[in-house]
């Protein structure tokens, strides 16, 4: 008798293990069987990069797929025309997915290994989101289907989040409430290794300095004019002297956006665009107090009228440690990516020009977990605060890749962008039926996020109540 509940027990497991055995199979095969497809649209993503907010054709692409496969769409949601909501599916759990697709200025680049653009000026996919966007995608395809197939309870919902790159988009979407009643969110971002590290990063707050003075002849009337560029320059004097005023992480950095048209005209207009960061927010919000401090000043100092408006603000992230686990069990199960030769004589050409270059053969295996403190900062802080949320990165780009270069756009356009956007599609897609199946992961999840949030949290954004930014790269 006893030996025969052991029969049993034994026989359940092995049955346990080898449904779970094909179900994985079955979502690793289904995905695979896309993949030409999704390297397309992705494809189309790269050769059409959209700056952000202005992302429409790439918004319409993902929305155009995803109601093609059932999902129910919600349309410019938080007052953002390329922002949209698609779900499917009822009952908890219920998990998220983000997908990115805006590119960034100035940074069009051909899929060859050599500094060269594709359109001068135009903008380009420096930071992947073209792979974010369609990977993602993918992943909440090949887990509606799983929903579907399995009669199990569940929702998912993928998130079309716009103008990551300085338009703080999710921020929007989160104070909208579009967030509420998640139980997870699953994410990842292109990069040049494979990890799934339960990270932090930094905090933001950027915004433009609007100065203006009188325009007057430069040699025949100077001292009738009074140089907004003057009120700029001053301003970035004043910054440049606080920098070494600070506590250890803040970053400031600031390009001039506008200085005047001709050097025979004082300038009567001139702008500074600022960005903030540090790994404390109320840092951050300290800071930027005392950069407006230097603005008032040198607008006092150079008789010019300053106004200013911020533009983004981003929460640091808050790293679950239970997620980022699961997560990296399954990307351990789907593998890193597998160059061929074309890849990987590309990939050499590549490591030419990087100062930093790391081994290329590690682009094919996952990193072990490591908690890292983030030098950059995303809006997905600000999700990670209201809904428990990992997000692995995949090895789109060559190793040794830094992000926002052209090196990233190039392999971006190429088979190891597509590539590593599958391994993060199948990553996602696993983890987030292991979560439908064993929901009762969750309850360790949520009490890690409420121990890290703390007791008396509540969220404020940190670009205040400001209305979507639609024009800053206008
Ligand atoms: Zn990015």
């Amino acid at each position: 008798m006893k030996s025969a509940f052991k029969i049993l027990i034994i026989w359940c497991i092995s049955y346990n293990l080898a449904n779970a055995q094909k179900d994985t199979k079955a979502i690793l095969e289904s995905l695979d069987s896309n993949k030409d497809n999704y390297a397309a649209l992705a494809q189309e993503l790269w050769m059409n990069p959209e700056l952000g907010y202005l992302e429409n054709q790439s918004a319409a692409l993902i929305i155009a797929e995803l109601e093609k496969e059932g999902f129910v769409i919600e349309k410019g949601v938080a007052g953002i025309p390329t922002a949209f909501t698609a779900s499917f599916g009822t009952g908890g759990p219920v998990i998220g997915i983000l997908g990115e697709y805006d590119a960034l200025p100035g940074m069009s680049q051909v899929a060859e290994p050599e500094f060269k653009a594709r359109v001068a000026g135009a903008p380009g996919q420096a930071c992947g989101h073209h792979l974010f966007g369609i990977g993602s995608m993918a992943a909440a395809i090949a887990i509606k289907n799983w929903i579907q197939s399995s009669g199990k309870s569940g929702t998912i919902k993928f998130y079309g989040t716009p103008a990551e790159e300085g338009g703080s988009g999710k921020v929007y979407m989160v104070r909208a409430g579009l967030f509420d009643g998640l139980d997870a969110v699953l994410s990842w971002h292109p990069g040049d290794q494979n990890t799934s590290n339960p990270s932090t990063n930094l905090a933001t707050i950027s915004g433009k300095f609007r100065f203006k003075g009188n325009s007057s002849h430069a040699a025949t009337a100077p001292e009738r004019g009074r140089s907004a560029l003057d009120g700029v320059e001053a301003m970035n004097d004043m910054v440049n002297m606080l920098r070494e005023h600070t506590t250890e992480s803040t970053r400031i950095h600031y390009v001039i956006t506008k200085g005047g048209d001709a050097p025979n005209i004082v300038p009567a207009e001139a702008e500074v665009y600022y960005v903030i960061r540090h790994a404390n927010r109320m840092e951050v919000k300290s800071v930027w107090d005392r950069v407006v401090k230097a603005a008032e000043g040198a607008a006092l100092g150079t008789e010019t009228q300053m106004a200013y408006e911020i533009i983004g603000g981003t929460y640091d992230r808050l790293p679950n440690e239970t997620l980022a686990r699961l997560m990296h069990k399954n990307m351990l199960l789907v593998g890193g990516v597998d160059y061929n030769d074309k890849d990987l004589n590309f990939a050499k050409d590549i490591q030419k020009t990087l100062s930093n270059p790391k081994p290329i053969a590690s682009a094919a295996i996952i990193q072990p977990i490591e908690f890292t403190y983030g030098k950059a900062s995303a809006d997905t802080g600000d999700v990670s605060w209201n809904v428990p949320l990992a997000a692995i990165r995949a090895a789109t780009w060559v190793p040794g890749t830094p992000p926002h270069s052209w090196q990233a756009v190039a392999a971006g356009g190429t088979d190891i962008g597509k590539k590593a956007m599958m391994v993060a599609a199948k990553t996602l897609a696993l983890s987030a039926i292991e979560i439908y199946k064993k929901p009762e992961t969750l309850i360790k999840v949520r009490e890690e996020f409420n121990e890290r949030r703390g007791p008396d949290f509540t969220y404020t954004a940190l670009l205040g109540d400001r209305e979507p930014a639609l024009d800053y790269r206008k």
